[in-house]
């Protein structure tokens, strides 16, 4: 029989309320033994008042506790929940006494594992709850979400049984070759896989979506000293970061910051400048600096709109051209000097539209509000998928997606050279199982392991 286990699955800390779960056969007796209240007959899904007991049987702490019946719970089974106050020593008390009413400690993740291997979840499920506890903005929280729900799983589901649909007519063709029996052809055949290739072939492809989502956006602000590139961090932060002065040369090393915009997370660098220098220190920043400019996935190069734009300018515009870039003539309030001319040839240098030229003053809230407009709409434009579809943010749901693309491609080729259905099964079938690694159906106890052991207690 299963054995019984609890751990603490809230935060570690203090705090208003903490959480003690106890998941497997013997919850309801453990509640006994805790509970100092517990009633003799314990209702499922009531919430009940009353008293904690360390494990010598003194009170520790007021409570709520609720007791879920098996199978309707998160693991599958009878699931007991202490909620006392968040206090460290109370919650390990509780847990201790736990034990001595007969659980033992959850491993990491064992929650999460047993809802899966009780069919609960399937395993893109439970490594979606790791991406929605881990989730930095709003966005990437509702792709885990959606995946949590199982949409991820259920495409690959559908793929998984079209391709099973032609491997069983392969089966066929080759057990009966000259039997009477309505035979599907071998074009047909590659027709399907085909068409299931490229549902493959468009999840691969938002991967490199997913990882956007997943780490954020890295933009790299880039300009000549003193054009405002440390106010416009502080101001997309929110916070004042950077130090701001008017000595040229402060930020003399990268600084990178994340908040998010528009709901994605990104991630902001400024750049100590990309000018030649004697100094060493000031060197170190700058070959820093230009390694972030190449990392960058957008670069927003800050301009100084209040003088005549400088030789300087013109050299950092040349060394970010192959970049995607936005353009912020800053300082507008003290009014434009800058000739129009000068900034159309940086226009022309970088490459941007005319749509990704921001004519502002980062001094204001209004004016790192424009900024932040055009960054929203470049991300729009580039960085977002909005086919509603679904997102492969886990590089383990890629690298099998890849694998079995690969499988099926070899496959569908296989027929084309019209070589025995015999090979060509084995590719499919190959693509089939890998497949059934994402959602656990065919995963291997060491890729439990792997998936597992990224959980935190308590999860
Ligand atoms: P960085 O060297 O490019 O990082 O530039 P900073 O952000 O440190 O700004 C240099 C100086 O310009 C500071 O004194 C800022 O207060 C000032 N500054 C930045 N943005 C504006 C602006 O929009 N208008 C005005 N008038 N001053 C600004």
């Amino acid at each position: 029989m299963a054995d019984t286990f609890a751990a603490i699955a809230t935060p570690l800390g203090e705090g208003g309320v903490g959480i003690v779960r106890v998941s497997g056969p013997g919850s309801l007796n453990i509640m006994k033994g805790v509970f100092k209240e517990c009633p003799d007959k314990v209702e499922p899904r009531h919430v009940y008042y009353g008293h904690a007991l360390d494990a010598s049987g003194n009170v520790i702490d007021e409570m709520i506790c609720i007791y879920m019946r098996a199978p309707h719970t998160f693991t599958g089974e009878d699931v007991v929940e202490f909620q006392a106050h968040g206090s460290n020593v109370s919650l390990r008390l509780i847990v201790m006494s736990a034990i001595s009413a007969g659980a033992r400690i959850a491993d990491p993740g064992e929650f999460t594992k047993l809802a899966f291997l009780n069919g609960k979840l399937d395993l893109s499920q439970a490594e979606a709850v790791i991406d929605l506890i881990k989730a930095r903005s709003e966005k990437p929280l509702s792709i885990a979400s959606d995946q949590l729900n199982g949409s991820l799983g259920q495409e690959i589901v559908a793929i998984r049984n079209n391709i099973k649909d032609v491997l069983a007519q392969m089966a066929v063709n080759i057990d009966f070759p000259d039997e009477d029996i309505e035979q599907v052809s071998c074009d047909e055949f590659i027709t399907e896989l085909k068409r299931q290739n490229d549902r493959l072939q468009s999840l691969i492809k938002s991967s490199e979506f997913g990882k956007i989502a997943r780490e954020g956006i890295k933009i790299a602000l880039v300009g000549r000293t003193n054009v405002g590139k440390s106010s416009l961090l502080n101001g997309l932060l929110g916070e004042n970061r950077a130090i701001v002065t008017d000595i040229p040369g402060t930020t003399r090393d990268t600084i990178e910051e994340s908040s998010s915009i528009g709901g994605y997370p990104i991630v902001v660098v400024d750049t100590a400048g990309i000018r030649d220098t004697d100094d060493v220190i000031e060197q170190i920043g700058i070959e820093r600096s230009k390694n972030e400019i190449e990392e960058a996935d957008l670069v927003v190069m800050v301009a100084d709109g209040s003088t005549e734009l400088a030789a300087e300018d013109f050299e950092i515009a040349e060394h970010v051209a192959n970049k995607k870039v936005m353009l912020v003539i800053n300082k507008e309030d003290l009014g434009m000097t800058a000739a129009q001319s000068d900034i159309d040839k940086l226009k022309s240098i970088i490459g941007c539209d005319t749509g990704d030229i921001v004519y502002t003053s980062v001094k204001t809230v209004k004016g790192i509000g424009k900024v932040r407009d055009a960054i929203e709409r470049n991300l729009a434009r580039g960085f977002i998928k909005s086919d509603g579809g679904n997102i492969v943010t886990n590089e383990r749901h890629k690298d099998a997606l890849v694998r079995a693309k690969a499988a099926l491609v070899h496959g569908i080729e296989l027929l084309e050279m019209r070589e025995p259905l015999e090979v060509a099964e084995i590719e499919v079938h190959d693509s089939f199982q890998i497949l059934g690694e994402i959602i656990g159906e065919t995963a291997s106890e060491e890729i439990l392991d792997t998936v597992f052991s990224k959980f935190c207690l308590g999860k």
